[in-house]
């Protein structure tokens, strides 16, 4: 059964409902809408695994939202809250999220509603290889079909299983390297893409808080340094945001994770935090941190920029009221309900949407596929030969600007850049790039439309437009 949130409304609902809203502010007709709007295939599964002597039967799903690029792409999730709704929800995100960045693919979404803390390594290789093996079955994978990834619950060690699972049922596919993104650097991934999420999030944040105008209105200065910062979510996601913001001077003042927050008005240093998590089972107790054992609790604290990286629906109407934050950026997929978002945005709060700002995590994605089917190795081949002639020209420079050449300048002028600077930069103005045309179309709705409406109609245009000139078939 679905999981409804606080206002009787699926997640699928309230990612509906936006598409709803932002469409209105566009040109295309009800037939077009509907088509881009509706989840084109579904695949819902359940297979049998062997768990020591007993047979347990295991629920999952794939679903392909949008075909008018293909392949499909998005991530899968092991997680309980797995159902039908939630994988379209987050399918139909994919699509949009794609759009606004410019990658071409269509949304999909995978999920395996299981709890991975009670399997064995070897249990969850188990799962996650039959489960590969009835996406090929059912031709719900493929490098130019459907492409998974990781997301909650899962990481490059399951997409490596994966990929053997679909090469070893797909002998002559030349291509079976880029069938799954997200995969160990050795298997054909990329570098940068394990933290790309978290860096998207922080390019993008970073971007928002450029522009004087728009912090004026939230009674903010301009720039990521001294800003006040509260955390949801220590997963992969969260961790690298937290770590980018603290590297780029910001103040972790809080950090919450799903048994307890905790929170610092001096600021908490996200490595000590992270090893005496390791070392006592969890955050609380953090030396000269106050203690919230509701995790809830740590949403609604002090706070210039909150930042939700765990699951769904966690601000609702019930709490939307009491959050401080002048900022929220959604690292997470859906952590805001559809009514939350209306008490957020009547505060005044500024909504950085899911489906722009954690969109670095498919576009690192998007680099790795590109770099599997080329075959090529991203970067620097060799290094530049005579190294003196370049150290002299970084002097003249320096002498001739005044200013000093940066280390990755440096590095890019004495060796040509690595794969990790060009994936970096690449992500880098993507972000930079989908922001300004967020904020234009969003400038252009005077005042009758948030950010979030305005990165869905960003989508819809771009995905209307496809349609249009592709034509219905037959
Ligand atoms: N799971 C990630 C997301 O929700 C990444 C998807 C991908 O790389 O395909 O965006």
């Amino acid at each position: 059964m679905a999981i409804m949130n606080t206002e009787n409304n699926t997640f699928f609902e309230s990612v509906q409902r936006n598409f709803d809203k932002a469409a209105a502010h566009t040109r295309f007709d009800k037939g077009v809408l509907a088509q881009i709007k509706a989840c084109n295939s579904i695949l819902r599964i359940k297979f049998p695994v062997k768990i020591g002597d007993q047979v347990e039967v295991i629920e999952a799903y794939r679903v392909q939202h949008s075909h008018h690029k293909l392949p499909c792409k998005g991530g899968i999730r092991f997680s309980m809250e797995v159902d039908q709704e939630e994988v379209m929800a987050l399918a139909a995100l994919m699509t949009y999220k794609c759009a606004i960045v410019n990658v071409p693919f269509g949304g999909g979404k995978g999920g395996i509603k299981i709890d991975s803390k009670k399997y064995t390594d070897f249990d969850l290789e188990k799962i996650t290889r039959r489960y590969t093996s009835e996406l090929c079955k059912k031709n719900f994978i493929g490098p130019g079909i459907d492409v998974p990834a990781p997301d909650y619950g899962t990481s490059a060690r399951e997409m490596s299983w994966i990929l053997d699972t679909y090469s070893s049922l797909n002998p002559g596919d030349i291509n079976a390297q880029a069938c799954v993104t997200g995969k160990p650097i050795s298997q054909g991934g990329v570098r940068g893409r394990t933290e790309a999420t978290g860096l998207g999030v922080f390019f993008g944040i970073r971007e928002a808080v450029s522009f004087a105008d728009d912090m004026e209105k939230l009674g903010l200065t301009t720039g990521i340094e001294g800003k006040r910062v509260i955390v949801q979510g220590l997963g992969n996601v969260g961790y690298h945001t937290a770590k980018y913001f603290q590297e780029a001077g910001a103040k972790l003042v809080g950090l919450i994770e799903f048994n307890g927050a905790i929170y610092s008005e001096e600021g908490l240093d996200l490595d000590a935090v992270q090893a005496h998590r390791q070392t006592t089972g969890g955050i609380l107790d953090f030396p000269g941190a106050i203690n919230f054992t509701d995790p809830a609790a740590g949403l609604e604290q002090d706070c210039d920029i909150l930042i939700p990286a765990a699951l769904e629906s966690v601000i609702h109407k019930d709490n939307a009221d009491r959050i401080k934050a002048k900022i929220i950026g959604e690292a997470a997929n859906g952590p805001i309900t559809a009514e939350a978002d209306e008490i957020l945005n009547s505060k005044g709060i500024l909504v950085l949407p899911d489906v722009y700002l954690n969109a670095g995590g498919v576009t690192v994605s998007y680099f790795e596929w590109l770099k599997n089917l080329s075959r090529v190795r991203y970067g620097r081949l060799e290094k530049r030969f005579n190294d003196n002639m370049y150290k002299e020209l970084i002097d003249i420079i320096e002498s001739m600007t005044g200013k000093r050449v940066s280390d990755l300048e440096r590095k890019t002028i004495l060796r040509g850049p690595d794969e990790i600077d060009l994936v970096h930069s690449g992500l880098e103005d993507t972000m930079i790039g989908a922001y300004r045309e967020i904020r234009d179309i969003h400038v252009s709705l005077e005042g009758k439309g948030d950010l979030r409406t305005a990165a869905f109609i960003c989508a819809i245009n771009k995905i209307g437009v496809a349609y249009e000139e592709l034509g219905i078939f037959p």
